[in-house]
């Protein structure tokens, strides 16, 4: 039941026999929680560590997409749609990062509120101005389905959460979104909004300093995700080696990034933990260059919390941009 977003068939119908599955071997799913708490279901783990933290005890959120997968994609399974029917808001990124989300809602849970963070924050278009588009698109066979329409150039980048300024925006707007239907419990949600606000104001100032004083500050990354980061940060991304996640890029395209590699002096090339690290592994191979991990969603071991993952983030880079 392997869901690409390419397919809105074959997603629609996952969804629809996962729901039947679901239903079927579940006598008692009601859609009240036991609880009585508001249930709160997420996309992706770095949005639903900030939810969690603004929900504190008094509503319940659950994850999607579990970490190590890949945010573009996603298999749900009975469970998963369980869940969502159980939802009163389903909190996804949108921008086309997770359209699956929004398919799982609509038909999981159509009357739940739903908050697409990426619409209540600064939005960036993509650029990859190293290395071109064409290359890009003959990179990916020079095929043209949905799947590339959240990484091309030109497109809206939907990546937001790599900003920690993004992060505070998102985190008020949650706040504001549960309180609308527990007002009960609104000013607990906005003081623990204000909590970590200040957490998240404080993150970006020592990741500023931390960037400031890296001595290479052109890096190049597994997929396009760090555009946020790096525009925050005074970075630059200097190429993709995937620019279509989870589809390998060909060996002409390998070639051209090496070609960026070596005449900008790279100082090493980062895999990401959601996808096959191979074209990264194989590309810092041929260079010479040690192969760090950059993280942009987390959830593993050292990447368990949203400011946990930039801080290992900005100490990727520290170790080797250099
Ligand atoms: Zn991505």
């Amino acid at each position: 039941m392997k869901i690409k977003l390419a397919s809105p068939f074959r997603n629609a119908f996952a969804v629809t026999a996962a729901l039947a599955l679901s239903l079927a071997g579940c006598k008692s799913c009601g859609s009240q929680a036991t609880s009585g708490k508001p249930k709160v279901a997420v996309s992706i783990y770095p949005i639903y560590d900030l939810v969690k933290q603004v929900a504190g005890q008094d509503a319940e959120v659950s994850l999607l997409l579990q970490p190590g997968k890949n945010e573009h994609t996603f298999d749900p399974t009975p469970k998963d749609v369980e869940e969502v029917s159980k939802s009163q808001i389903g909190v996804m990124v949108g921008l086309g990062l997770d359209p699956w989300m929004e398919k799982l809602m609509k038909d999981a849970a159509p009357k739940a509120r739903v908050l697409k963070v990426g619409d209540r924050v600064p939005s960036r278009t993509i650029d990859i101005e190293a290395i071109g588009e064409e290359e890009a698109h003959a990179a990916h066979g020079g095929k043209d389905d949905d799947d590339d329409h959240d990484h091309e150039k030109g497109q809206i980048d939907p990546h937001v959460w790599l900003d920690p300024q993004n992060a505070r925006l998102i985190v008020r707007a949650f706040a504001e979104e549960i309180a609308k239907i527990d007002a009960a419990h609104a000013n607990d949600y906005r003081a623990r909004a204000d909590v970590l606000d200040k957490e998240l104001e404080a993150l970006d100032k020592e990741l500023e300093g931390r960037a400031k004083a890296l001595p290479k500050k052109g890096f190049v990354t597994f997929h396009g995700s760090f555009g946020y980061f790096a525009k925050h940060y005074g970075l630059t991304v200097l190429a993709v080696i995937e620019p279509f996640p989870g589809s390998t890029p060909t060996g002409a395209y390998v070639q051209k990034v090496l070609g960026v590699v070596k005449e900008k002096k790279i100082p090493a090339l980062y895999s990401e933990p959601q996808l096959d690290p191979r074209p990264a592994k194989v590309l810092s191979d041929e260079a010479k260059i040690p192969l760090g991990v950059l993280d942009p969603v987390g959830g593993g071991p050292q990447t368990d919390g949203y400011v946990k993952m930039l801080r290992y983030d900005m100490a990727e880079l520290e170790k080797y941009q250099k």
